[in-house]
């Protein structure tokens, strides 16, 4: 889980900026336990000028509902378009009023107190993911979110070179690094490798396949649909996050399905079903949907 802060001044008069308000879940060690997230504590009653988030992943954004009330701040919540579709349905559920919420594009500037703060793109296993170019009277902090080099993540832009190289030569006073599986050798390989491994596999198939996948990786379920058209198969969207993903994809211009349409109910218009073919009901009281 992740809520970092970054302070700027004497400690009477110090300036904040908070940047993602994540959860973890609980596992066995934690018993009873669903979801556990940072004790915001210390922030309370301090001046909180903005709160950024880099990507969407709970682990930075899985609090924002659960914490951001308590911080007791109007501080502006800074995202990029899918990220704030994403935090707007989580304070809704919440019952979180989200006005102060705030779309921005990629690469966006920000002014925040004594900090200025630039999006980065980057790729990793989610849309629109962003390191964070903050800069301080006292220099740049370089806070890169999650990230792998992908150079052909499928959606959206490649990583920022050319931004990272001009941070390198502007100069960075620290860099807060985070990636999954940092001590695993070797590379995390592109999305396209993939999808044309699912492609020569799915089009092998003779019955019904059934994909998993963590429903925040649009790319993977587009490199699905992708490999599902190619095969002439219909594909069938299962899971409630799955459901609510791919219709934030689609509000902030991300399709998952590109031109191809998608099947919500598992199986054609008409016609028997294909993917649950013992099925005798037809949607929606087939319940997939
Ligand atoms: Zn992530």
């Amino acid at each position: 889980m992740n809520l970092n802060a970054y302070g700027y001044g004497p400690p009477n008069a110090r300036r904040w900026i908070v940047v993602d308000v994540g959860v973890t879940f609980g596992n066995s060690e934690t018993p009873g336990i669903d979801l556990i997230c940072a004790d915001p504590d210390f922030l309370v009653g301090e001046q909180i000028d903005a709160v950024f988030l880099t990507h969407a992943h709970e682990d930075h954004i899985g609090a924002v509902g659960l914490l951001y009330p308590l911080l007791r701040t109007k501080a502006p919540i800074y995202a990029t378009p899918f990220t704030c579709e994403l935090v707007r349905s989580k304070m809704d559920e919440r019952g979180v009023d989200h006005k102060w919420l705030k779309t921005i594009s990629m690469g966006a500037t920000v002014k925040a107190g004594p900090f200025e703060v630039t999006y980065v793109t980057l790729t990793h296993s989610i849309p629109e993911p962003n390191a964070l170019a903050i800069r301080t009277p006292a220099g740049v902090i370089l806070h890169t979110g999650d990230w792998k080099i992908d150079p052909n993540p499928q959606i959206g832009s490649t990583t920022d070179i050319e931004g990272l190289t001009a941070l390198g030569d502007e100069g960075v006073l620290a860099m807060v690094c985070d990636s999954t599986n940092v001590f695993e050798d070797g590379e995390a390989g592109s999305e396209e490798t993939v999808r044309q491994g699912l492609i020569e596999l799915i089009a092998e198939q003779k019955q019904a396949v059934a994909v998993t996948t963590f429903a925040s990786n649009v790319a993977r379920v587009k490199s699905v649909i992708d490999a599902a058209n190619r095969a002439g198969r219909s594909v069938c969207l299962v899971g409630r996050s799955m459901h609510r993903v791919t219709a934030a994809a689609k509000a902030s211009g991300l399709s998952a399905a590109g031109e191809h349409p998608v099947s919500l109910h598992g199986q054609p218009r008409r016609g028997k079903c294909r993917a649950f073919p013992h099925c005798k009901r037809r949607p929606p009281a087939c319940g997939i949907a």
